[in-house]
């Protein structure tokens, strides 16, 4: 019985007439690039992410490209972010000319430490980028506080958490923009590259709409450098469909977490949310899910002691797991010349050599999440 870590084939199979209606729609339509599947696309998520406006682009990490340029972030500038991310994060402020600024990550929630950011406020930051990692929101309430306090932007990177909430607002409405990936293994995905910035800025908006085509403000009239950075009309119009399944989609992603979690505390293998370290011990440490958020599990993500000897032993019985992320981004070469070492960021560095996710997707039978715990647990005994 293998386990893949996600199944976007099984999806498939559940949407695929509506699918391929769609596909046919636009191929007749002969309307390929932007035009009205891709306006409707962003009336829709405006609407489902409680924003005004929404605008699509090419991907994930062009939204955030995008976002930074058009809040202004630019060469000199600073942005405070999280060293366990994606390097999509800190390669689109690389992009802008500005420098990230890395603040180490609550051993809870693997999100930004907020009592941590104001020490490294400088008067270079412009903004302070927070990343819903794995789909558990960032602390927003405390990172709006600050910027309000610092003047500074936020730019959300909400790429692995499309409907998660924070004290029932969804994620990337609260900053000046926010960030969302279509990236195929994302929670909304397409059959290709697609992302979107989601803001209730108008200027923030326009702004991004010129810069995708070109940096055109009028047909070909030109004020600033742009990019080729829009969304398919193929893409957005998979991404309607899909949509309207969203919800359910990320409340089977949660149950079924929850069955994980159920079934490690049956196993007894369940150490403490305030264990320092899962290393040596006899136990797993589980996903948090903080007071008043909606967690969405774009992956489920546990903590676990000689961790590459376990995925090596569910890697043999046909289980694919995945590490997010093995080398915090301080510590990568790309990085250097910023200026970090190792011991900087202590809970970055000791959670990268424990995260162990799991596979997830709505679709994954029971019986398989069984088969993985009981993996596991037999490793454990
Ligand atoms: C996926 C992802 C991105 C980039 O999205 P793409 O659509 O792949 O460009 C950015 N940040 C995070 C945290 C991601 O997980």
């Amino acid at each position: 019985m293998a386990i893949p870590l996600l199944d976007l084939r099984a999806q498939y199979k559940t949407i695929g007439a509506e699918i391929n209606q769609a596909l046919k729609k636009v191929l007749n339509s002969g309307q390929f690039i932007l035009g009205s599947e891709v306006q409707s696309l962003e009336e829709e998520i405006a609407d489902y992410c409680q924003v005004t406006f929404a605008v699509g682009v090419a991907s994930g990490t062009d939204a955030l490209l995008l976002a930074l340029r058009a809040c202004g972030i630019k060469n000199g500038d600073e942005v405070i972010t999280t060293p366990f991310t994606f390097v999509a994060t800190t390669e689109a402020i690389c992009r802008t000319g500005a420098k990230p600024v890395f603040v180490d990550i609550d051993p809870r929630t693997y999100n930004l430490d907020v009592n941590q950011i104001e020490k490294k406020i400088t008067p270079f930051t412009k903004a302070i980028l927070p990343v819903h990692l794995y789909g558990h929101p960032a602390q927003m309430d405390a990172i709006l506080e600050l910027t309000r306090k610092h003047k500074v932007r936020i730019i959300e990177d909400a790429a692995q958490a499309m409907g998660a909430e924070f004290h029932g607002r969804k994620v990337g409405s609260f900053g000046d923009a926010g960030c969302l990936s279509f990236f195929p293994s994302k929670n909304l995905g397409g059959y290709g590259d697609g992302g979107m910035i989601i803001t209730n800025d108008e200027e923030i908006s326009v702004g991004i709409k010129v810069l995708r085509n070109h940096g055109a403000r009028e047909k070909y009239v030109y004020q600033t450098h742009g990019y080729n950075s829009r969304l398919d009309a193929i893409q957005a119009a998979i991404l309607r469909v899909k949509l309207k399944y969203l919800n359910a989609w990320n409340e089977a992603r949660r149950k079924k977490a929850k069955l994980y979690n159920d079934l490690f505390k049956e196993k007894n293998i369940v150490l403490p949310l305030t264990a320092e370290t899962a290393a040596m011990r006899k136990g797993v440490i589980l996903p948090a899910e903080t007071e008043g958020i909606k967690h969405v599990y774009s992956v489920y993500t546990i903590r676990i002691g000689r961790r590459d000897e376990v995925r090596k032993a569910l890697t043999e019985a046909g289980v694919a797991t995945e590490i997010y992320y093995p080398l915090p981004l301080h510590l990568q070469t790309v990085y250097a010349s910023l200026g970090y070492k190792k011991g900087d960021f202590p809970a970055s560095e000791r959670i990268a050599q424990e995260v162990l996710s799991l596979p997830i997707y709505p679709e994954l039978p029971e019986e398989k999440m069984e088969k993985t715990i009981k993996l596991i647990e037999r490793f454990l005994k």
